[in-house]
Parts: C-alpha cells; structure tokens; sequence
C-alpha cells in the first residue's frame, strides 16, 4: 500500500468523472478512440501544487489521500466532471467588432466580398493599430474571463491584426502578458501572414519577405511564440508563399500551423502534411487524398464549425470521413470579430454534433485531450490522469452526452485550473 498523500484539492462523487486517460504511448485519439472517454462512475481525483496525483473512484481516492488544511474540497455529486476545454484556435487578442458585416452577410454578401470592399481582416487590422497596448490587454482579459467562465482552460492565441513587425510583436507580447496575468494558459501562435496589409497591396511579395526573413526571426529570437501560422487560400497566402513562411519557421524553431482548405481547396493540408505541421485547420474543402496525407504525417485536423455557422454557410468540414479514415479532429471556436465571434466551446460542441455528425463523446475528446495535442500539450493536458495540470471542470449535468443537447446556456458550474477554483457557480472567482 502506498503511503497517504496529502493534497490541497480533492473532487469526490462524480457521477461520470471522464478521464480521457490513454493507453500505451501518449497521441491523439483517431478513429473508434475518439469515443473511449475512460469515464468512472462516482469518479474523484485529487491534485496536490497544481497537477493531478490520483484519479479513482471515491471509495479508492478517498482512502489514499488526506486533504491539507485550508485545502479545497469540491463536492461533484450527481454531476459530470470532465478535464477543462481546449481552445485550440483563436484570435483572442483584437480591437472592435463587426456587426455590419455579420449583417451585411446576412443581407446576401460574401465574407470575401466585404473583405475586398475594405472590411475583413483589414478593418481589425485599423483597429488594432490604432488601439494602446493597455486597451487590448484590457478587452482580451474580458474574453479570457468569459472563456474560462465558459470552461476553456487552455487557449491558444493568434497574432495577426498587427500585420508590422511592430505591430506582430505587441500582438505576441499582449499573449504573453496575458499568459502571466489570467489563470487560462495562453498558448502563442505568430501569424504575420493572416492578410497583406492595405500598404503591402501591390508589393506582395516583398510582404512575404518581410514575414519569412525579418518578422519569423525576430519572433522567434525573443521566444514570443511556440507556432507559427499561415492563411493559406485563394486571394490571401498561396502554397509557395505559405511553404516559404512556415520553412522560415521551421528553420527557427517554431511548431506549424496553417488555415488550410477554409474556402477553397487550394493545396494548404497537403503542404501540413508535407512540412510536418503540428495542426491544419478548417479544412472544409479537404478530399480523401488530403485526409490520408495528414494521417500519414500525424497532423491533427483542427474543426472550428463556428465559422460556418456565423458565416451562414450550409457546408461543413467533413469530420465523419476523417474519423472513419484514422484523422485525429480537435475542435475550437477561433474567436475573431469577423467569422466566429463567440468564446464558447459549448456552443462549439454543439454545433459540431448538429452540423458535422459528431457524436457527444467524439465531441468532448475532440474539445479536451486532441485538442491539447493540437497545441502541443497533449502530455501536460486536456485528460484526467496522474501527473498532468489539475484542469477540470464541474458539468452541471448527469450524462456527459447532455452537453451538446442543452444548447445556448452555459452548463458549467464549476471550473478548476492548476488545482484551484478559479469559477464557482459559474462566476469567475477572484483572488
Ligand atoms: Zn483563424
């Protein structure tokens, strides 16, 4: 028998505590794997200095570990407890919004049609420059708030409304501000190649250059970044100038990532897979072949079905095939004022069931343990198992599966981040 441990937090009587715990070597879920969420009936765990030490039923937890004094003990009966979200793709750091052109969408125009009128990414871009460093780390802090209210634990964050070099790196400093000022992990991803600039518009290519040879380098000398990305479609970034970039990234030490197949298949999950890129995302013009490819390279598909559905488009990634040919999908929301302005992963699970035909179980994995594979944690999150960050949350439901079904409200009760309460109730807890 092990000795007792003592432990500052203790989470007893889940009626479904699901694990997401792995066998064998640590990698995304594929296939039927996507459905095995180790769940265990009146589950516990218990966390000591932030990491996750036992994992059990409440008979068996209980009888190993001994609650510190002054430590948390968080009460789950009769309710779901499952690890906190992943956000495995956003654009979380911005200034503005655009309603009129979620209107003007709505009215019959196209996300590429406002984009060439001067709308788009662009517009963010205007706002952005033009906003102080204070004022986006206020408003980004807001929506980490609302995120982490909403269950996401961990969040990765893209660059891209800068669009300087200036700009590009107060965009990546704001993420690592925030990283150390909110208890969500922010996890950076540098993508200086989102749009060219309005003053780039006739010099692209110099535009390119300026991203793969001095903004690449300089990101990656001062560690501002553990990703870089690119908008690879048609009339943003084509397959060389997104090969030229994310080689440069390589070659500095620098994970890749790409928007790939968003509105146009245009080659982008074939050059993931090629480069050996960490994730793809959006993917909803991948074939077969491409599917394939990204097996083959071990690349995880990363589905934000909130794009479709904000944008009003009838056409979705194809999950279903990619799960039955071996694709390990991970889900996110990719908040951003133009194409997906929402912070909630629960909304995002439901849409991926109702729209993609995912089911309730291949949704969570997806939400949690493939999706901190997405952003390279897969051995530090996004499961319930000994040694990893104590993140979870407390699901006020007592079926995991009433998690896409009870839609538009927020299902969270309780969220847990490195050990401690930080919602309770579903209101952020400050310290
Ligand atoms: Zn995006």
């Amino acid at each position: 028998m092990s000795p007792i441990e003592t432990v500052d937090l203790l989470v007893t009587g889940a009626r479904q505590l699901v694990t997401l715990r792995g066998e064998g070597e640590p990698s995304p879920r594929a296939g039927r794997g996507m459905s095995e969420l180790g769940i265990i009936r009146d589950g516990a765990f218990a966390a000591k200095d932030g990491r996750i030490v036992r994992v059990g039923s409440t008979e068996e937890v209980s009888r190993q570990v001994r609650l510190a004094p002054g430590g948390e003990a968080v009460d789950a009966s009769g309710r779901v407890v499952t690890p906190g979200f992943v956000d495995a793709h956003t654009h979380a750091v911005f200034e503005g919004s655009r309603p009129q052109e979620f209107e003007a969408r709505l009215q019959g125009s196209s996300y590429q049609e406002i984009a060439a009128q001067g709308g788009g990414i662009r517009s963010s871009v205007r706002a952005f420059r033009a906003a102080t460093t204070e004022q986006l780390k206020e408003t980004a802090l807001e929506r980490l708030d609302r995120m982490l209210e909403l269950g996401s634990t961990t969040v990765e964050i893209k660059s891209g409304y800068g669009l300087s070099l200036d700009d590009e790196l107060r965009a990546l400093e704001v993420a690592r501000e925030l990283d150390g000022a909110h208890p969500v992990d922010v996890i950076p991803t540098f993508l200086g190649a989102h749009e060219i600039p309005e003053e780039f518009a006739s010099r692209r290519d110099e535009y390119v250059a300026l991203v793969a040879e001095e903004m690449v380098p300089e990101v990656s000398r001062r560690e501002l970044a553990l990703f870089c990305d690119v908008f690879c479609e048609e009339g943003v970034f084509t397959v060389e100038e997104s090969e030229r970039v994310l080689v440069s990234a390589k070659r500095h030490g620098l994970g890749l990532k790409i928007h790939a197949e968003e509105f146009t298949r245009s080659g982008g999950a074939a050059l993931a897979a090629r480069l050996g890129a960490t994730s793809a995302e959006h993917l909803l013009e991948v074939n077969e072949d491409d599917i394939a490819a990204m097996r083959e390279a071990g690349v995880v598909a990363v589905l934000l079905p909130g794009v479709s559905f904000s944008l009003g488009l009838s056409k979705y990634a194809p999950a279903r095939t990619m799960i039955e040919m071996g694709l390990p999908v991970a889900l996110a929301t990719d908040c951003n004022p133009g194409s997906s302005m929402t912070e909630s992963m629960q909304m995002i699970v439901t849409l991926a069931c109702v729209e993609m035909r995912m089911t309730a179980a291949e949704a969570l994995a997806a939400s949690t343990s493939n999706a901190a594979f997405a952003v390279g944690l897969g051995m530090e999150c996004g499961s319930l198992e000994a040694g990893k960050r104590a993140d979870a949350l407390v699901l006020n439901m007592e079926d995991y599966r009433e998690l896409p079904y009870h839609y538009g409200v927020s299902n969270v009760q309780h969220v847990i981040k490195n050990g401690r309460l930080v919602v309770r109730s579903g209101l952020r807890v400050r310290s």
